[in-house]
């Protein structure tokens, strides 16, 4: 292993939510499904009001190539199609679906007679159907991921068990509770891009998810997928640090792991990727670790998508206060909530909820050049020089020292004695860049 350099080691707060096992949520009354739930064009509503669905309909169809289906998640009655509160967009387009309390399942989620024979793009085909994406948190469709141009030969694949986020637990229970879904997910992936070699990589605080794994490969006398100790370290998980850790290879600037010959997937998609080829099964439910210091009792649940965090909350006891702050995904990269009636989408890995001595807000003040945050960025860049001049509106320079590969991993402003927000100017400069970008094609076009 090569490491990668820099990185942060936050308190990892994990221990509450692994105690109890993760409980299967029961369906809910109703559901709020977003069609945009990826990157990418929304999906477009193939359904209307009054319609009756069951649980796994296809209720939105992929409307571009970057574009995934999405998928009712329970069964019962159309009730509104309109504009609902989201947890990444804001607001976007959604089906409000009401339960009929059968919870019937469309007759199209069956196993599949001998998966092993399909052929590559059969695979892809099925992947895309189910409306599967990245469930570690990009949700970038996956069988976009599994169809590099035919220039990119992938020998590759990386497996992400890392889960290096504070409070984040739900991959690493999944590790140890579907650990030979995983595996046969895995091999799918590996035939349908044609790659020889996998490594799953595991933080060395998963000590028992990687015993395991060796066990299993071991069992199914498996050669060519290894599981692979990683030091605890943030951000440890994002794809390009993975990939140096591992196999040692440098992404470029403003390159993707395809260009190294790697694809990374996170083992939540490789369940979804076994689920959709083995049982004709779209993604309608995952795992999410519900915790912080306002719950009752933090725990990782099973739950349908477009469930409200309120409602997902309640299954599992309560707060125990007000909310102070309720996060999306862990405390450096996830988005903050206004609010607990926001749906589950497939991207949701956690639902925080924060205590005020968590949830400080520390007076900004001005840069002391004191240099940490150039340690700790792992993607070499110059944080305060970028971040100083999207403040001074000198974005073509915050261009040329490099925002665009600022991955917003938060490393920098966890160390910033100064407590600037520096991920808030790095998406600041890069909206700009692109609002500017925008209108000179624009400009173009006209003359
Ligand atoms: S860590 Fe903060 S104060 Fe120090 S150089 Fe970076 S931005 Fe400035
Ligand atoms: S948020 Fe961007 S600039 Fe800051 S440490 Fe992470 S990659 Fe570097």
């Amino acid at each position: 292993m090569k490491g990668f350099s820099g990185g942060i080691h936050p308190p990892c707060y994990k221990d509450s939510s692994l105690i109890n096992p993760i409980k299967q949520v029961k369906p809910p009354s109703s559901v709020t499904i977003p069609f945009v739930q990826h990157i990418g064009a929304p999906a477009k509503p193939l359904i209307k009001i009054g319609d009756s669905v069951k649980v796994g309909t296809k209720i939105g169809e992929a409307s571009g190539f970057i574009s995934s289906p999405v998928h009712a998640s329970i069964s019962g009655t159309v009730k509104k199609i309109d504009f609902f509160p989201h947890p990444v967009l804001g607001r976007a387009q959604a089906a409000y679906i009401e339960s009929d309390g059968r919870d019937e399942r469309d007759v199209s989620i069956k196993s599949r007679a001998n998966p092993e024979a399909l052929l590559p793009a059969e695979i892809i085909d099925m992947v895309k159907e189910a409306g599967v994406v990245g469930l570690g948190g990009a949700a970038f469709p996956t069988h976009v991921k599994l169809s590099p141009p035919p220039s990119k030969k992938i020998d590759t694949i990386i497996i992400n068990g890392a889960e290096c986020e504070p409070y984040l637990t739900c991959d690493h229970m999944l590790m140890l509770y579907n650990p030979v879904d995983i595996i046969k997910g895995t091999l799918l992936i590996m035939k349908a891009v044609g790659a020889q070699t996998c490594f799953i990589g595991i933080e060395k605080n998963k000590m028992d998810a990687y015993e395991l794994f060796l066990s299993k490969i071991r069992g199914m006398n498996i050669g060519n997928i290894h599981p692979v100790l990683l030091d605890v370290k943030y951000p440890q998980g994002a794809e390009k640090q993975l990939i140096k850790s591992i196999v040692g290879r440098e992404v470029p600037l403003r390159g993707l792991p395809m260009d190294v010959g790697v694809i990374v997937q996170n083992v939540g998609t490789t369940v979804a990727v076994y689920e959709a080829v083995y049982f004709n099964k779209p993604l309608f439910e995952r795992i999410v670790t519900v915790s912080g210091r306002f719950i009752k009792s933090s725990q990782n649940v099973r739950v349908r998508v477009g469930m409200s965090f309120r409602d997902v909350i309640q299954e599992i006891g309560g707060l125990l206060d007000s909310p102070l702050r309720v996060i999306m995904g862990g405390p450096l990269m996830g988005i903050a909530q206004e609010r607990l009636e926001i749906p589950i989408v497939k991207a949701t890995s956690g639902i925080l909820i924060m205590s005020p001595a968590e949830c400080r807000f520390p007076r900004t003040r001005p840069c002391i050049r004191c240099g940490r945050c150039v340690d700790v960025c792992p993607m070499g860049l110059v944080p305060n020089i970028i971040t100083l001049a999207g403040e001074s509106e000198r974005y073509t320079q915050a261009d040329e020292w490099g925002v665009h590969d600022c991955i917003e991993c938060g490393a920098c402003a966890y160390v910033c004695p100064a407590k600037r927000p520096m991920v808030q100017s790095v998406k600041m400069i890069k909206n700009e860049l692109l609002r500017q970008e925008k209108l000179q094609q624009k400009e173009k076009n006209l003359t």
